[in-house]
Order: structure tokens, then sequence, then C-alpha cells
């Protein structure tokens, strides 16, 4: 019956919301309970329930099944209550829903599963999701899911948690978006023995066979959904993240998050932090302890912004930029052994081991943790910071909180309260000589759901540095004056449909000056514009 489909449509069904009329007009009679509830009554009582499932996971599940039964409800308490649910829709809870995802899995289709059997093929699978208009995909081979390694398929749970949060940080529409997850095999041991596992239970699909499935993709995708559907790269293993961006950046829409989107958000920290520390970006020295993706996506980009404001060169730009890794800091001596994106910050210094000695001899100003190294910014480190500046800017940003290189009350506290701080976890504030200090947390979803709603309302072809450069510095420019009297150099997360308004408003008026926007006429007025194409879960 009719009434029956509607209530099994999750974008459909209002469940108790259906007015009465509704239910006369729509042969709901009979299926529904006489009660009714307003949306804002329903947001309420799921937010009583998910605050009764006493583990993490079982939120996670809980909120999950309601965006399977009632997205618009799913939508709404997301939208409401984003700083309380973000936990358990993305990070950290996502990566132990990734760890079971084979355990938790819910018999509904929440995106597409592709898999290297259907080479070939995969143009034609894309007809079978529901919906045409896609806009924005995040893609995942599952191979470094968050800092917890091979998942293989049930990396899925990545591109599913982050699209939730495109929808619900800044509005683009939840029927545009699609999870893919691509099943090229996993080296997980635990998964290929366990009989549950959901995916293909081969090794690693690797070389040009995994090249030309990853193009077969990507060109499906455009072929079916426009040159300007957006891509975002997530959670692939290291050398195939850089190796990917840097052959499909030039061609499609597309990003990585964990390179790019990390980039900008540390960057806007940087470009906020001038409020405290009166330092302009161009003036700063920086060490990083950690080279991987985060570390050389950030140096990279704080590299251009030097390079935009400065006009010096890119090379030049990057001699103020210092990196450690685990075998200490990258210089010329070590040119042979290393990894292609680490070389452009291979400077010609002399070779230390540990980081209190690169504090040492490079005196840097700002400090990024990007090890996965907990503790790593001990009491003798910070205090050398603190001794060659007045504020110190340190960004803890390791995930998850356990992994942080310290913690918010050590950066205090061993700074005497003059640090500036950020962190990749939540922290809570700290009472620091009578003053409050907020540790700023410098979440990627500060930046992504922007970038991705600029894309889809101009319609972008490209995503580019400059792209990048831009979000962060109208990021930098929402932090309202009562968060740096607080030292904290991000906007509050409950302001962050607001922030990635103006995320999306500052990208989107650069894709349509480079001629990098397809949706034409330009909107006169674009924030205006871009506002009015926010997706509001009502009913
Ligand atoms: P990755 O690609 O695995 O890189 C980790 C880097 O840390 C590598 O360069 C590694 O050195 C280095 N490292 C490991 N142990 C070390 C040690 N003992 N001393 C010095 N360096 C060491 O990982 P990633 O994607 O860059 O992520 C790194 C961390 O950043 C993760 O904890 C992640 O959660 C966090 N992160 C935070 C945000 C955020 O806050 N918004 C965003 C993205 C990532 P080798 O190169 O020698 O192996
Ligand atoms: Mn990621």
């Amino acid at each position: 019956s009719r009434g029956y489909t509607t209530m099994k449509t999750p974008h459909q069904n209002k469940g108790l919301g259906f007015t009465m009329a509704e239910r006369e007009a729509l042969g709901l009679k009979g299926l529904l309970p006489p009660a009714t509830l307003r949306l804002e009554e329903q947001v309420e009582l799921t937010m009583q329930e998910l605050r009764r499932k006493s583990s993490a996971l079982d939120k996670y599940v809980f909120l999950q099944s309601l965006q399977d039964v009632n997205s618009t409800l799913y939508y709404a308490v997301l939208s409401r209550h984003t700083y309380e649910c973000m936990p358990f829709v993305y990070t950290p809870v996502v990566g132990e829903a990734c760890q079971k995802f084979s355990q938790i899995y819910r018999h509904t289709p929440q995106g597409l599963y592709l898999s290297m059997d259907d080479r070939g093929k995969l143009r034609s699978i894309l007809d079978n999701w529901p919906m045409d208009d896609i806009r924005a995909i995040v893609f995942t081979d599952g191979e470094r899911i968050l800092g917890l390694g091979d998942q293989g398929i049930d990396g899925m749970g990545i591109p599913v948690g982050k699209l939730a949060l495109y929808t619900a940080c800044a509005g683009v529409h939840p029927s545009q978006c699609l999870p893919v997850v691509l099943d090229v095999g996993t080296n997980n041991q635990a998964k290929l023995d366990d009989p549950f596992y959901i995916g293909h239970k081969r090794r690693r699909l690797t070389g040009p066979d995994y090249d030309a499935f990853i193009g077969e993709f990507i060109e499906a995708a455009v072929d079916k959904y426009g040159k300007s559907v957006m891509l975002q790269f997530e959670d692939f293993g290291n050398s195939n993240a850089f190796r990917l961006l840097y052959h499909w950046q030039e061609k499609v829409c597309c990003f990585n998050d964990d390179i790019q989107g990390t980039a900008a958000v540390a960057l806007a920290g940087v470009l906020g932090s001038t409020a405290l520390t009166g330092t302009a970006v161009e003036d700063h020295r920086f060490l990083f302890l950690g080279a991987g993706e985060a570390g050389a996506g950030i140096a990279e980009l704080i590299a251009y912004a030097i390079h935009v404001e400065t006009g010096k060169s890119m090379e030049e730009c990057r001699k103020q930029i210092f990196m450690l890794d685990s075998k200490g800091l990258v210089c010329e001596s070590r040119l042979h052994e290393l990894q292609h994106h680490k070389l452009k910050f291979a400077h010609d210094v002399e070779h230390v081991g540990d980081l209190l000695s690169a504090v040492k001899t490079l005196k840097p100003t700002v400090l990024i943790g990007v090890s996965t190294l907990p503790k790593s910014f001990n009491q003798a480190v910070i205090e050398e910071m603190s001794a060659n500046n007045k504020r110190p800017v340190i960004f803890a940003l390791s995930n998850p909180t356990s992994k942080a290189e310290c913690t918010p009350e050590e950066a205090y506290t061993w700074s005497n309260g003059a640090a500036v701080f950020a962190s990749g976890s939540p922290f809570e504030p700290v009472k620091f000589k009578g003053k409050t200090l907020v540790p700023g947390q410098g979440n990627n979803a500060y930046i992504f759901p922007g970038v991705g709603l600029a894309a889809v309302a101009c319609g972008a072809t490209r995503i580019t540095d400059l792209d990048m450069y831009i979000a962060a510095k109208a990021l930098a420019k929402t932090v309202p004056q009562d968060r740096f009297d607080a030292s904290c150099v991000y906007p509050k997360l409950e302001d962050i449909r607001e922030v990635s308004l103006k995320v999306a408003t500052a990208v989107a008026a650069n894709k349509y000056a480079t001629g990098q926007a397809s949706v034409m006429p330009e909107p006169k007025d674009l924030e205006a514009h871009i506002r009015s194409i926010m997706y509001e879960p009502r009913y």
C-alpha cells in the first residue's frame, strides 16, 4: 500500500509526525497510533533515548538505525545537537564502528559497495543507486581508517559518517550525497580470518590493477554525475593517498581530506593565532613532529599561504618549515631514504634525532604535533618553546585523545598560561590562575562540509590549494573575540552551520573568480544564494 511504502522510505517517513490530514491523504490510517508529535518533540525524545544508551557503540548504532528509518529526524537531531552527537556519528566512535562493521551491518543500503570483481561494470552499477543527482561522493578503500589501519570494506563507516556531517554541518542535501567503499581486499589478517567479515577475503589489489580500478570508478562517477561531481578521497593508505591526489586533482573536482582538509583547518588555527601573538603566518618558524599525510599536507599549505602573502617562491617559503619523522629531523643528509612527500622539506641543516634538540637548535615559533606519539610534547619541550616565545603556538593534533602530544592542561601549566593551544580531539576548558582557557579543537569538520557546500553551490570543476587557503582564511575570520579572550583560535562547534556558510561563500566566490564554476549565472548575492540551498530538516 502507498502509506506503508511511505513509512518504509526513510526520507518520506515522519512517524508520529504525520498530521491527521496526511494520514487520511496518504493511506496511513491504521498504520500509526493516534498520537501526533512535532519534529521538535521527536528530537527531544530521541535525545533522551540516545542519552539512555550506555555504550558509545550502542549510541552509534541507534543513530544509524534512525537514519535508516526516518532521515529527516536523524538530520534534525544532528543539526540541533551537533556537539553532543558528532562523536557518535564520526570520530572517535566511528572508529570502533568500522572495526565491528561486519557485526553491526544492518541489512539496508547506506551507500555503494564496489568490488574489484565488478571491474568493467562500475558505470552500470552506479545506476542501481536510487538517486541520480549526486553532487558529493566520499570514497575510501579502507586501507588506513583513522589511526586504526586496514579495515577493508568495514571502512564504509567513514564515508557514511563524513557525508552525514556534510548535511548536518553545512546543509548539503542528503539525496545529493553518496558514500562509496571500494573493496580491493584487505591485508588485515583478523578480517581475513573472520567468518562474518562482509568484504572479499583476499589480500589487497596493488599496482596497475589497483590504479585502473580507482580510475574506472572516478571516470564512471564523472560520466554519470557530470564533471562537477565532487569526489572526496578519504582514509587511503599513505603512498596511494599522495599519488592518487597528485594524479587526479588536475583532472576532476576532488580533494583528500586527510591531507588537504587537515591542512586547511590547521592553517586556520595558525592564521587565527595572529590575533594573540601578533605574528603573521609569513613571520613564523614551524616545526612539525610527524611528516605523514597530515604533516606534509599542513606544511605544504602553510608554505602556499606564505607564498601568496609574500610572493616568494614555494621553495623559499618551505625553508621556514621543518619536520621530524620517526627517524628524527627530515634533512638533506637523509635525502636517499626519504619518502617522496618529505623531500621538499629536507633542508640543509644538521640532523638531530629528537624533538627537544630540534626545538633548541631551530627555535620554532609554532610547534605542530601530527605524530600519533602521545606525551611527546613533554615539560622540557614546552618550557623550551616558552623560553623562546612570549606566546608559543602549540598544536597537539594527534587523535584520538589518548594519542595527543600533550593535554591542554600540560601546555598551559608548563608555559605559565602563555601557550596558544589547539588539539585534534576535544578537551574540556582549563582553569588556570583564575582564568578559563579554552583549547580549540582543530576539527576537519570546520572545513570539509563548507568546501563541499561551495562545490555543490557553484558546480566547481576543480578544488585547488588556493581554495583550501581561502577556506582557512574564512574559518579564521569566524572566531569571535570571546574565544580569542580565552586563548582559543577556533569558533564554537555549535556555530558550525554559520561557519560552513562563510567558508562555502568564500570558496565559491573564488571558483567564480577563477573560472572553475559551472552553475551560471553567478548569483548576485552569493551568501544569500548558498544559504537558500542549505538543507533544513523539517516536515
Ligand atoms: P601518518 O601518515 O601515519 O603519519 C604519521 C607520522 O608520524 C609519520 O611521518 C611518522 O614517521 C611520524 N611518527 C611516528 N612515530 C613517530 C615518532 N616516534 N617520532 C616522530 N615522528 C613519528 O598519519 P597522519 O594521517 O599524518 O596522522 C597523524 C596524526 O594526526 C594522527 O594521530 C591523526 O589522528 C592526526 N590527525 C589530526 C587531524 C586533526 O586534528 N584535524 C587531522 C588529520 C590527522 P615516519 O614517516 O617515519 O613513519
Ligand atoms: Mn580521514
